[in-house]
């Protein structure tokens, strides 16, 4: 598990707000929901936080952030999680939230992941982006019957794979770098890549090479066109290469693609979707389900732009209006965060802040 996640082993989380996604935009909610007095609980389907930021660009130079006039994706998801640490938020990796459902004796949210952690919320603030990253799937009709057994998305157990003829497929770091850990331990390992150049680091590719070169692994360019079983277990898998084909013998194939982005359970949950986004009411971005808030790339109105600064601004508001769902008795009075002396004991620690205060 990441260092960041947080295990459950409680039967129900109760909190004032789920956080549903840990991309910048519900990184930056958590610490909002701590300056307001909300707690919150971040949950994300993904093993580490940051979202796009983390997965699609961590070494990026980003320009567009107030006041900071240059980092990379990476640098602005550490500096998030330096901001909202004062609050404690515990996060929940490797989780996808499946279904939100409203209890109607409590007006209160049950949210559940897959992985069956329960949570009981005020509010569900979505912060998904374009959905929970999923891993790009083979796309032959026999692979889904032998998901989990013979086909594989991720390493998750390397004993498995002892002593058994592998079959890795892709050209990214993920899958250069399975096929080099599984040299010495698997039978025998195939890499399988569609083209002769791979989206790896350099040291890496040069390692395959070697190893190629010296016989302990095998590299086929070529794509994958057909699972030949037995019964229902893996025997063999045949591979289009460029004027031909080869039958490679194998147990396993472990397809590592790379993730796609998918709305997937958000679909149902009763929101208005529009186009794969989650259409807001900009007074407080809440959705067309009262309690529920989306916030970020996942929510859709007029002009939208797809940008952090927006997400931040727009988690903000809504959790303004979601304060009123945890506390419909109390009238939240509004500080300027620089003239707020709790906040500034929570962040700068008690001495910290009263010097503040007087100087
Ligand atoms: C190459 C590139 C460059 C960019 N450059 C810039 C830039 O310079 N400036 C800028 O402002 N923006 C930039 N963007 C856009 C910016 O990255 C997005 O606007 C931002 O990431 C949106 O943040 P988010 O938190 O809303 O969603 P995301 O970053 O997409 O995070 C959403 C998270 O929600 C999780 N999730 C989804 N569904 C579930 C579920 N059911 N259960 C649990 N978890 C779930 C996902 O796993 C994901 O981690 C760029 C985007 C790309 C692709």
């Amino acid at each position: 598990m990441n260092e960041a996640s947080v295990p459950i082993d409680e039967q129900v989380l109760r909190t004032d707000v789920v956080i549903v996604g840990a991309g910048p935009v519900g990184l930056f909610a958590a610490f909002e929901a701590g300056v307001i007095g909300l707690s919150c609980h971040i949950v994300d389907a993904l093993e580490e936080v940051g979202g796009q930021c983390i997965e699609l660009y961590p070494d990026k130079p980003i320009f567009d952030i107030p006041a900071v006039p240059v980092c990379t994706a990476r640098q602005l998801i550490d500096r998030l999680m330096e901001q909202c640490k004062p609050f404690a938020p515990p996060i929940h990796l490797g989780h996808r939230v499946m279904r939100v459902e409203r209890d109607d004796e409590t007006q209160r949210w049950r949210v559940t992941t897959d992985l069956g952690a329960v949570f009981d919320a005020a509010a569900v603030l979505l912060s998904a982006g374009n959905g929970a990253f999923v891993p790009q799937r083979v796309g032959l009709p026999e692979a889904p019957a032998l998901e989990g057994r013979h086909v594989h998305y991720a390493v998750r157990k390397r004993a498995m794979f002892a002593d058994q003829r592998v079959v890795v497929a892709g050209g990214g770091d993920s899958a250069l770098d399975w096929a080099l850990a599984l040299c010495g331990q698997a039978k025998h390992v195939t890499l399988v890549h569609r083209r002769d150049a791979f989206r790896a680091a350099e040291a890496t590719v040069q390692e395959v090479k070697r190893a190629v070169a010296s016989g302990q692994m095998d590299l086929v360019i070529g794509t994958i066109a057909t699972l030949n079983t037995l019964g229902d277990t893996l025997q063999s898998i045949d591979v289009k290469m460029l004027g031909g084909g080869v039958t490679i013998e194998a147990d396993h194939l472990i397809a590592l693609y790379g993730l796609v982005a998918d709305l997937g359970p958000i679909a149902q949950w009763g929101l208005d979707v529009r186009v794969g986004r989650v259409a807001v009411d900009t007074s407080y971005y809440e959705t067309s389900v009262p309690g529920i808030f989306a916030v970020g790339d996942i929510a859709t109105y007029p002009n939208k732009q797809k940008l952090i600064l927006s997400g931040f601004h727009e988690a903000s508001l809504a959790l303004r209006k979601a304060y009123a769902y945890a506390f419909p008795d109390k009238k939240r009075v509004h500080v300027h965060s620089s003239y707020d002396a709790q906040l500034s004991e929570r962040i700068l620690g008690a001495p910290a802040a009263r010097e503040a205060a007087h100087s």
